[in-house]
């Protein structure tokens, strides 16, 4: 009798899923518990082994949960809008809701077949009109609430896909889909105001418990800076250019301004003797990114305007210069210049002549700038104060003579929230000549994708929507004349910022979800995801989910308790698993060789939960001898009723250290804890009892949940094994046993010690010699042989 996993998975997976074993109850009088993982994007390519480590980490969670008697909800479904689909269909002519259609089903059928124990009765898809009525009926909310309003800024172009990108979405300023070059444009963009929400979304992280590098990450891409606002009058003008600074006390040291090419005051500043020159290096500038911009290792460049302001610590005139290195939508669009206190103004100064002088005391500036703090100098009455005293004492001075005052500063911007695309949700807005932007009635959501036969995008700035006149021609909900329907859809962020709401009453169709319910199961107990969702789709939902607090609709202030996450999943080779590089492990592959349990097991197994881990197909063959000794162990046991009290200590330490590490997400060593259990029981065979095998299924139907439910019908059990207790260590079996070890030189007892009874040689030698009384006897001599009974007693031989 062999293990054959694919003779039991799928009658187990149908029988559970015919008994409903894994639906959660609202309102059960058992204390709730919601785990969630992120839900997939339904891509063509199918389920990644990268889903697995977190859907089998989470499911083992769950099903245990459920054994300690808590009501859990362990939800899936589909956020299927978004660029991937949509480029398929462009290509393939199949429109984007039969993909989807198919994608889903395919990802449905290989969840289904890892044995997962989802509740599907919950399931949600994104694209669904009745789904995404609720992502509009938030965005109309926010509408209302001045939180989401229109802007011309210039965007991220992608000149491939033909859309606007946020900066999120360019990674090393390139396209995050298509691996394009992006570009500047300017477009008319509907903007969320998560910058009103920075604060919050800082402070509240003391309520949660996020790993320490999702709350660091979350903290550094806000950027919450604290520093002056510096206003530079531009000579013979009413101008003014204001600066933000954090380092105040360097400002008697500022000798230029430097502005963005997108400052508005730009045109002005330009005097003609310079104006081909700045003209043309304005052109160049536009072609670049954000990104390209911003990195710090590039070169600064930068070209006089011909222009000048005054400093208004000491009245200098002082050149203002345009570079493509500062940013329009940080800091006002303009930089002050220290050369001796900051590395690349000082190679700006080198490059292009500019003065150099120090104000703070503390470097040798004619070698590099000096960034530390210091006593101050060549700064009039702030001569000799530290640097921590002249930032305070400089602002308050120019609060007074009004040419700055303090200020916060976020590096977080508002998030265009405008797609060009086809494939998202609409957005329920009409133009209207005569009133402006009106919201769509309430009552008329969903504002439903209309069908059309093309979706490429026109690329002029505008969806593919607003070629089909009879969608966007319609009457004004306000004054009844003729308008046009906004064209932008929503990014693919739209409906994942709330999905875990909707898995609480997924079928209400008068609300987003009812109140009680949501009271009921939220916030998410523990929630898994990816790192590079860290910083998009975690700090997203958690802005929208604030306002939904805000306006009494989500009942708690953070939306989910717990946050960890898995490391990636890379191909044997070390690179990262592509269809190029032919080096795609296909988990059906797996599943069909040697079964779904192994997969999870191995999966859980294949390292520590947060860390990158490379593919090894010697590890799963490892992972399925594991069970196969488990099958043969319990298929031959014998008679016995009873273990040994060395296999009941192991079996209950197994038992503590699989909770432990449960709580830790360290699920590699709580298989590799049961790995070692079970090559116990095959050495010590006849003194393993049938109260053991019971117990050890139970311990090992969260992560094998097949092969436990199968070998406990074999044992003789009616009933599934998901019903039994999860079991608690008995307090005296996991007490550490403890003895005294004898401790001599020469043959001769000098000391008594405490020590664990399976202390070994090398350690019981390190503890001998640390003993004072020891140690006079052996004094500085050497130590030429060392006799150990495990158990009784050292003996030095000197
Ligand atoms: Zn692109
Ligand atoms: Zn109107």
């Amino acid at each position: 009798m062999n293990y054959k996993p694919q003779e039991i998975e799928t009658k187990w997976q149908k029988l559970w899923e015919e008994n409903n074993f894994y639906q959660a109850e609202d309102f059960s009088k058992k204390p709730k518990k919601y785990i969630l993982i992120e839900f997939p994007y339904p891509s063509g390519d199918g389920l990644h082994v990268g889903h697995v480590r977190s859907y089998s980490a989470l499911d083992a969670v769950a099903r245990k949960s459920r054994m300690e008697g808590f009501n859990v909800l362990y939800p899936i479904g589909w956020d299927a809008f978004g660029l991937p689909t949509e480029n398929y269909a462009i290509k393939t002519g199949i429109h984007p809701q039969k993909v989807t259609e198919e994608n889903t089903t395919n990802f449905k059928r290989q969840l289904k077949s890892l044995g997962l124990s989802f509740d599907w009765s919950r399931e949600i898809n994104t694209t669904d009109p009745e789904y995404y009525k609720w992502t509009q009926w938030i965005f109309l909310k926010l509408f209302e609430s001045g939180l989401a309003y229109r802007a011309e800024i210039p965007v991220n172009w992608c000149p491939s896909c033909k859309i606007g990108l946020a900066n999120e979405e360019v990674v090393g300023g390139v396209c995050e889909r298509c691996g394009v070059t992006v570009e500047k444009k300017v477009l008319n963009q509907w903007m969320l105001k998560i910058t009103a929400y920075a604060d919050r979304l800082i402070e509240d992280l003391e309520k949660v418990d996020y790993l320490d590098k999702v709350k660091v990450q979350q903290v550094n891409w806000i950027g919450k800076s604290y520093g002056s606002e510096i206003d530079f009058k531009v000579e013979d003008s009413k101008d003014i250019i204001q600066v933000f600074t954090t380092r105040t006390d360097t400002l008697f040291g500022t000798t230029a301004v430097v502005i963005s090419s997108e400052n508005p005051l730009v045109e002005k500043l330009i005097k003609s003797e310079h104006k081909e020159e700045v003209e043309k290096y304005i052109t160049e500038a536009k072609k670049k990114s954000d990104f390209e911009r911003g990195q710090l290792e590039k070169e600064k460049t930068g070209v006089f305007t011909g222009s000048y302001c005054i400093n208004p610590a000491n009245d200098e005139k002082i050149p203002i210069w345009v570079g493509d290195y500062v940013i329009a939508t940080y800091g006002g669009g303009a930089v002050m210049v220290v050369p001796a206190h900051d590395y690349r103004d000082y190679d700006f100064a080198k490059k292009h002549g500019l003065k150099i002088r120090e104000v703070v005391f503390g470097g040798d500036i004619t070698k590099y700038a000096f960034v530390g703090y210091g006593k101050l100098v060549n700064s009039g009455q702030f001569n000799g104060l530290s640097s921590e005293e002249a930032i305070e004492k400089i602002t308050a001075w120019l609060d007074k003579k009004g040419t700055g005052r303090k200020k916060v500063q976020y590096k977080l911007r508002d998030w265009v929230f405008s797609r060009q695309h086809y494939w998202g949700e609409p957005i329920p807005i009409v133009h209207c000549p005569k009133c402006g932007q009106v919201p769509v009635p309430e009552k008329d959501l969903p504002v439903e994708l209309p069908y059309v036969e093309k979706y490429q995008p026109t690329g002029t700035g505008e969806s593919p929507l607003a070629a089909i006149s009879e969608w966007v021609n319609v009457k004004c909900p306000k004054c009844g004349w003729s308008a046009k329907r906004e064209t932008d859809t929503m990014p693919n962020w739209a409906g994942s910022n709330w999905y875990f709401m909707r898995y609480c009453d997924p079928k209400n169709d008068k609300v987003l979800a009812d109140s009680k319910k949501l009271k009921y199961w939220l916030p998410v107990d523990w929630y898994n995801g990816g790192m590079e969702h860290t910083t998009l789709h975690l700090l997203y939902s958690r802005f929208i989910y604030k306002f939904l607090h805000d306006i009494k609709i989500a009942p708690t202030v953070e939306p989910y308790q717990t946050r960890t996450s898995h490391g990636i999943v890379l191909a044997e080779d070390g690179r990262k698993m592509s269809k190029s590089f032919g080096n795609v492990i296909n988990p059906d592959d797996i599943v069909k060789k040697y079964g779904a349990d192994t997969l999870r097991i191995y999966e859980m197994f294949m390292g520590p939960f947060g860390e990158t881990i490379v593919w090894s197909t010697q590890g799963v063959k490892g992972v399925c001898r594991f069970l196969e000794k488990v099958w043969s162990l319990i298929s031959e046991n014998t008679e016995r009723k009873e273990s040994s009290s060395e296999i009941l200590r192991a079996l209950h330490k197994l038992n503590k250290k699989i909770d432990e590490d449960f709580k830790a997400t360290k699920f590699n060593t709580a298989v590799a804890a049961f790995m070692e259990f079970v090559n116990l029981c095959r050495e010590k065979k006849e003194e393993v009892g049938q109260d053991t095998i019971e117990k050890m299924l139970i311990l090992l139907s969260p992560f094998a949940p097949h092969l436990s439910e199968e070998l406990w019908q074999k044992v003789g059990y009616k009933k599934s094994i998901f019903f039994e207790k999860w079991p608690k260590p008995h307090p005296e079996l996991i007490k550490e046993e403890v003895v005294i070890l004898v401790v001599q030189v020469n043959g001769k007892v000098r000391d008594k010690v405490e020590v664990a009874v399976d202390i070994s040689k090398k350690e019981a030698n390190k503890l001998a010699i640390s003993r004072q009384i020891v140690q006079k006897w052996i004094g500085d001599k050497e130590i030429k042989k060392v006799i150990f009974v495990p158990g009784k007693l050292i003996n030095l031989v000197i």
